[in-house]
């Protein structure tokens, strides 16, 4: 998988980086699997001017056929050459082959339908009748219209569900778009760049993709005032930079943040189920995930028992090269993320805390940004380890006494992305109405879907993703009032 390095989409065309190239990693082997185009301040200048002309100066954003054309066409291309990327993913990306069946690929490039659709039916004008509230008779209409230029800034976890997520809705509003994705995995958005340009009738400019080695280019795009809005995911703490920067500029601001979840177990829970659950929530693709449930909230009378569940549950956990089907828990992204993990793990220990199971490098994986799926014990919720967002298949396990306490536990964070509850029907349903969080899985229900908006409460975000709510984070609102005839002055 080593070749040309993989080029920037700027006004349509496939080019080289001003910066060069950089490398980007297999994160199971630590090697480099080739080099992609490092954009620089210029080329996101381009890209921002490509997309502005792209907004003022074509059809684009009053055209609902085109868009629902070029996004159905995007989807049916990317399904065409879904095997190249799913190789990519797994290399780059250290994503398990599993999940790329599903949340790392498949399920988003299938969710392209919803933003699509969603721009076929929607009601662009509502007719709101006729009013006279200052004594006018007038015709008041309610237009849905874009944006403008979107700056979309992705992670690197979820590369595609992120990216698809955003530019999904964004281009089916009628925007256009300035996607900056994450350094660590530039092949995954250079791909979707390349059959953009190669598969599909967007116009150009109206879609660019700028890989970039430098994080400045992401603050960069926050800047332009060409820039209508800025769709970010990522880490809370980038986050309030890229709100601050925006501020200046007064852009309309969308964040899906980090998260510290808290998977509730009460007392007439099956416990075993629920053990079983969360240690393989944490450990999927090694934790990466900011909804995954990170703090196992259980029974002190059941403490020691829920332990023992949970850590032999993490025991049997299937950990190691992506490439294998069987894999649930791959490497971690780098070697800066595996360090800032295990900074955590050594905290976990300077707090008080002990590991039940785990704690280090998986035996036999000598190689690769590895951590053994790890349970902590022994701490309360105010541990450092309990309340901030580690990022890697590591389970804070706590003690509560009720359901009252469980629910004060779970709402004592600074984060509000989501949360698990287990327990029987109507006490369950009593703590999930109390979560202050953006996403709720009551007894193992499933909240990910095309048509559910996902995001979070307190400082995991601003706005939703997906669903209806999501597309609308893209629509500006504007009311026509006319004076009805003869009602001139
Ligand atoms: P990060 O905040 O370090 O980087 C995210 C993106 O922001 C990257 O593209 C980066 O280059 C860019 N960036 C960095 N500094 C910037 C700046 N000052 N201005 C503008 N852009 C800048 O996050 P990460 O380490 O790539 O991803 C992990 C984080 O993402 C975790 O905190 C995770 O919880 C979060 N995340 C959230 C969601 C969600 O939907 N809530 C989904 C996935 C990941």
């Amino acid at each position: 998988m080593t070749g040309a390095p993989t080029p920037l989409l700027i006004g349509g065309a496939l080019v080289g980086g001003g910066g060069g190239v950089f490398p980007t990693i297999n994160p199971a082997t630590e090697e480099p699997i080739g080099v992609a185009a490092d954009g620089d301040t210029a080329d996101l200048d381009r890209a921002v001017g490509a997309a502005r002309t792209a907004f003022d100066s074509s059809d684009w954003c009053r055209d609902t056929a085109l868009r629902v054309h070029c996004l159905d066409q995007l989807r049916d291309a990317l399904n065409a050459e879904i095997e190249t990327l799913r190789e990519i993913t797994i290399a780059e990306v250290g994503a398990p082959r599993a999940l790329t069946h599903r949340g790392q690929l498949q399920t988003p490039v299938d969710d392209l339908r919803f933003p699509a659709a969603t721009a076929k039916s929607y009601p662009w004008q509502v007719d709101l009748g006729i009013a006279a509230p200052m004594g006018v008779p007038t015709l008041r209409t309610l237009v849905r219209e874009p944006y403008g230029v979107v700056g979309a800034i992705t992670p690197w976890n979820f590369p595609h569900q992120v990216t698809f997520a955003k530019i999904g809705p964004a281009l089916a509003a009628g925007n256009t778009v300035v996607l900056k994705p994450a350094p660590d995995t530039p092949w995954c958005a250079a791909e979707v760049g390349r059959i953009i340009a190669e598969k599909t009738d967007f116009p150009p400019g109206v879609i660019n993709i700028v890989t970039a080695s430098d994080h400045r280019i992401g603050a960069q795009l926050t800047q332009d005032p060409r820039v209508d809005a800025v769709s970010f995911t990522g880490s809370t703490a980038t986050g309030r930079s890229v709100m601050a920067a925006a501020a200046q500029t007064i852009k309309k601001v969308f964040l899906e943040l980090g998260g510290k979840s808290a998977f509730v177990v009460l007392d007439d829970a099956d416990l075993a189920a629920a053990c079983a659950a969360a240690a393989s929530t944490v450990a999927m693709h090694a934790g990466q995930g900011c909804a995954l449930t990170t703090r196992l909230v259980v029974p002190r009378e059941s403490y020691s028992d829920a332990l023992d569940m949970v850590s032999a549950a993490m025991s049997r956990i299937a950990v190691g090269d992506p490439n294998d089907p069987k894999t649930l828990c791959g490497p971690l992204i780098s070697a800066k993320q595996r360090a800032r993990v295990q900074s955590y793990l050594d905290l976990a220990i300077a707090e008080g805390g002990t590991f039940h199971c785990g704690g280090g490098r998986p035996a036999g994986l000598d190689r690769g940004f590895f951590i053994e799926p790890t349970v902590i014990a022994g701490l309360t919720n105010e541990a450092r380890v309990a309340r901030e967002e580690i990022f890697g298949p590591v389970l804070v396990v706590l003690a509560h006494d009720g359901d009252a306490d469980a629910l004060r536990i779970a709402n004592d964070s600074p984060y509000g992305l989501s949360a698990t509850v287990f327990g029987s029907g109507e006490r369950a349903a009593r703590v999930a109405a109390g979560l202050r969080v953006g996403t709720v899985n009551v007894n193992g229900g499933t909240w990910y879907c095309a048509d559910v908006p996902f995001g979070g409460y307190k400082q995991s975000g601003v706005g939703r993703e997906m669903g209806l709510a999501g597309f609308e984070e893209y629509l500006e609102t504007k009311v026509v009032a006319t004076a009805a005839p003869g009602a001139q002055r």
